[in-house]
This record gives C-alpha cells, sequence and structure tokens, in this order.
C-alpha cells in the first residue's frame, strides 16, 4: 500500500514512570539488527530471548527479555522489536538511547500506530481505536472501542461505501443511454438500492453518535430561573456541595462544571447564572458563559419550580430551544400537595428531600445513550466527532443522489454518490484530505 518505510524508530511503550516491567519498541528495517547488536546474539523469529542489554562499552544495562517479530507479521507491518527490561525510567532511557546511537531515531507520537495504518494492518477507525481504547475512562468505553479495534464499525462503513459505488457504476453506466429512461435500465433497483443504503447509514449515523459520547461522554447543562434549585440538585447529583445555594435570585454568578459519571458516560452539569434579563456585569458575564455551554450541550436539565412549572417553562424555552434533547424537572415536590403524573416528558424531584433522585438518574441514563435503557450495549463501538460528521455528510450526498435520480439528472447523482462514498473512505482513511493523518495521529501519544 505505501512505501516501506527507511528509518527505524524506537521508542519507550509502557506508561512514564516506574514500573515491573517497561519496553521500549523498535520498528523499521534496521530494527532487527539493532537489537541484536544491543543484545550481542543473534535473534529467531518470534522467540523469547533471555539477555544481557549492553551498551557501548560492553557494561551491562540491564538484563530481560527480548523478542523479535519480522516483517510483514507484525503490530506495524514491519520488523519490530521489543526490549523488555525493569520498569526503571533510567534503564528505559539508557536503552533507547543505546538503540538510537546503533541508527534507530525516536519515534514521534503515534508514529508506530500511523506505520500500521499506512502498511495496511489498521484502518483509519481502527487505529483510533487504539488511542481510544487506551484512553478509556470505564469498562463500558474500553468494550466499544475493542470493538471498534476489531473492525465492526469499520466493516459496516465499507459495506455501505461499496454499495453505493456499486449503485454509482450503474447510474454511470445509464448515462450513456441518455435515450432511454432510467426505469428500463434498471433504475428500480438502482433506486431501492439507495433507499437501503440510506437506512443504513441512518442506523449506522445513530450508533456512531452513541459511540462518540460513549468516548467524549454526554455534555448535559442545568437551566432554569433564578431559584428553582438548580445548585441543590447539581449537588444532589453530584454528591457534594460545590455549588453555593442560597434564597436569594441570582446568587450563582459563574458557570460551575461538575462531571458525574452514569452507566459509563460522562454527564457535565453546568449550573448557569440564573438567565434572567439585566444583571451586574458579572451576572451578564455569566449569562454569556452559559449560553456558550448551552451551545455546545448534548442534553439539557431544565430545572423550574413545580409549584409553577409554566412560569418556569416560559422563562426558559426558548433558551433549551437549540439542545437536541430536553428534560424537564420540575424540582420542590416536597412542596406539592400531590404530584401529578406527567408520564415520561418531566420527572418530579426535589432536591431537599431526594424524593425522585432515583427516578432522575434512571432517565438521565436512558437519555443519555439515547433509545431505550442499555439499548445497544452489546453491539455498541466507539467513534469520534469526525465520523459522526462525515457520515452525516454521506447521508447529505446520498439524499441528493436520490433526489437527482428522481428528476433522472444522472450526472448529478452519480457524482453525489461519489461525494458520498468519498465521505465513508475518510473514516477509514481510504481516502485521506491533506494533512487530516498528520493531524490524527500527533494526538496519540509516544510509543503507540
Ligand atoms: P438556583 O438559584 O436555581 O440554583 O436555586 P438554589 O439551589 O440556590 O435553591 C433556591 C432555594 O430553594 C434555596 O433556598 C433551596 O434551599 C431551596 N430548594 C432547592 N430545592 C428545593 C426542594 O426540592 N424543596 C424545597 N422545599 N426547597 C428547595
Amino acid at each position: 500500500m505505501a512505501e516501506a518505510a527507511t528509518e527505524t524508530i524506537a521508542a519507550i511503550a509502557t506508561a512514564a514512570g516506574a514500573g515491573g516491567v517497561g519496553i521500549v519498541r523498535l520498528s523499521g528495517p534496521r530494527a532487527r539488527t539493532i537489537a541484536a547488536r544491543l543484545c550481542r546474539r543473534k535473534l529467531a523469529p518470534r522467540h523469547a530471548h533471555y539477555v544481557r542489554f549492553s551498551d557501548a562499552d560492553g557494561t551491562t544495562i540491564d538484563d530481560g527479555i527480548v523478542l523479535w517479530f519480522p516483517a510483514p507479521h507484525s503490530f506495524t507491518g514491519e520488523d519490530v522489536v521489543e526490549l523488555q527490561a525493569h520498569g526503571s525510567p533510567v534503564v528505559l532511557q539508557q536503552l533507547l538511547a543505546r538503540a538510537c546511537a546503533l541508527g534507530a531515531r525516536h519515534a514521534r507520537p503515534g508514529e508506530f500506530s500511523e506505520r500500521a495504518f499506512l502498511n495496511g494492518r489498521i484502518d483509519l477507525a481502527q487505529a483510533e481505536a487504539i488511542a481510544d481504547l487506551i484512553a478509556a475512562a470505564d469498562s463500558r468505553a474500553a468494550r466499544a472501542a475493542r470493538r471498534a479495534l476489531d473492525g465492526v464499525f469499520s466493516q459496516r462503513v465499507d459495506a455501505i461505501a461499496e454499495t453505493l459505488l456499486a449503485l454509482r457504476v450503474h447510474v454511470e453506466a445509464a448515462i450513456d443511454f441518455a435515450d432511454e429512461s432510467l426505469d428500463t435500465l434498471g433504475g428500480r433497483e438502482v433506486k431501492t438500492g439507495l433507499q437501503q443504503a440510506l437506512a443504513q447509514l441512518s442506523a449506522l449515523l445513530a450508533e456512531a453518535e452513541r459511540g462518540r459520547k460513549l468516548r467524549d461522554g454526554v455534555h448535559a447543562v442545568i437551566v432554569g430561573p433564578p431559584n428553582a434549585g438548580k445548585s441543590s440538585l447539581l449537588n444532589v447529583l453530584a454528591g457534594s456541595d460545590r455549588a453555593i445555594v442560597t434564597d436569594i435570585a441570582g446568587t450563582t454568578r459563574d458557570t460551575l462544571h461538575e462531571t458525574i459519571r452514569l452507566d459509563g458516560l460522562e454527564l457535565t452539569l453546568v449550573d448557569t447564572a440564573g438567565l434572567r434579563e439585566g444583571g451586574d456585569a458579572i451576572e451578564r458575564e455569566g449569562m454569556r458563559r452559559a449560553r456558550a455551554e448551552l451551545q455546545r450541550a448534548d442534553l439539557a436539565l431544565a430545572v423550574v419550580d413545580a409549584r409553577d412549572p409554566l412560569a418556569g417553562r416560559n422563562a426558559v424555552a426558548d433558551v433549551v430551544a437549540q439542545v437536541p434533547q430536553i428534560l424537564w424537572i420540575h424540582n420542590k415536590a416536597d412542596l406539592l400537595a400531590r404530584v401529578a403524573d406527567d408520564g415520561d416528558t418531566v420527572v418530579h424531584v426535589s432536591a431537599a428531600s431526594g424524593y425522585g433522585i432515583d427516578a432522575l438518574h434512571r432517565r438521565l441514563r436512558a437519555l443519555a445513550v439515547g433509545g431505550a435503557e442499555g439499548a445497544g450495549a452489546d453491539g455498541e463501538f466507539s467513534a469520534r466527532a469526525r465520523h459522526v460528521e462525515a457520515l452525516r455528510r454521506a447521508s447529505t450526498h446520498a439524499e441528493n443522489a436520490n433526489r437527482e435520480l428522481g428528476h433522472e439528472r444522472l450526472e448529478l447523482a452519480a457524482e453525489e454518490l461519489r461525494l458520498s462514498q468519498d465521505a465513508l473512505g475518510e473514516i477509514t482513511g481510504r481516502i485521506s484530505p491533506d494533512d487530516m493523518l498528520g493531524r490524527i495521529f500527533s494526538t496519540f501519544c509516544i510509543g503507540k
């Protein structure tokens, strides 16, 4: 796929700091020779040799295990060597320095994964999944990243891209028979095929959006009129006394960040300054920040006083309208003589007494993953904002193609199909716009 790299790279592959065992990894054409000189012995493929690692003057740096994975059956697809020594940062630095003196150079961040990608060992979404697996904050996110690494996501992207390609070939062939109508040239099959591809794209988009939330966490904001009990609720959900609770309207001047994890999802609660007009300069700054938070929110927890919910709703309806999901929370339920049953649309709680807080947790969890509670946990894969955005573009172009087909504008339909296919190709890296690879791999840490 790519030209073979001429340089041999080296890096400490284990985490910074002391540990029982530490690993220096080498990849490239000289990896084997460099390792053989460091260990002063010949290496057999995939054999664990117990050796002493020597410095230039023959003194021992450490003893340990050396492993050689000959190309192409290695992580990067090149000759790879692992030097396993005691996990001392000093020892590992000495090994790395010696490897570099023998002809290797320090690897850039993500360079091992980048080489694995360039040599066709993994696709781009899989390379990203490695970084996501390593960074996963809990077992659910780790499992989702592991599935993406196994290609669960990539295979579905590729399958849709192949369908689009087949449809495009068909449409392009029909262009050459401009005198005949599309229907006589198998147009009905093309249209049905495209409908199916559109449905698959929209299902995959929904799942990728869930996967993105698993990776990045769901960003939720708390909003509501002053004194509705936002800070109190935040304290209850976060289990601390982080926000200041008083009964003077306009106390909460700043946006406060508190993050809680629910069922593997990260909910960042932003207690916004009461969204009322006027106020002093500090309050206006708080309101500006609150609006900025709302713009990037996935979910709004709209808190209103249960005794007069309508007034509260009117006060914040405009502000929350732009947030993709809204949960209405009627707080101070303890002050009601009777709690009405509003079904799924409203959660009644009391931050003061704890009434309804369990139910609120359940609702949050369901809203956060999207769909039914815990839905899709078995098949879910991690995804990134970049993937979601590419899938959206692929959908839009496929919809455009569908419209153009309806008008029998075959050239335009073929072009839209190509654009849709290209957008999918960006996910797996079969198509890579300028410097996209550099941007992606530079966010990896060294040694990956
Ligand atoms: P915020 O301005 O929306 O952040 O409201 P606060 O959390 O500061 O609460 C305003 C006032 O309402 C405080 O006096 C709280 O003690 C009170 N409060 C908050 N939640 C409840 C509740 O569930 N029941 C009752 N009775 N009072 C509450």
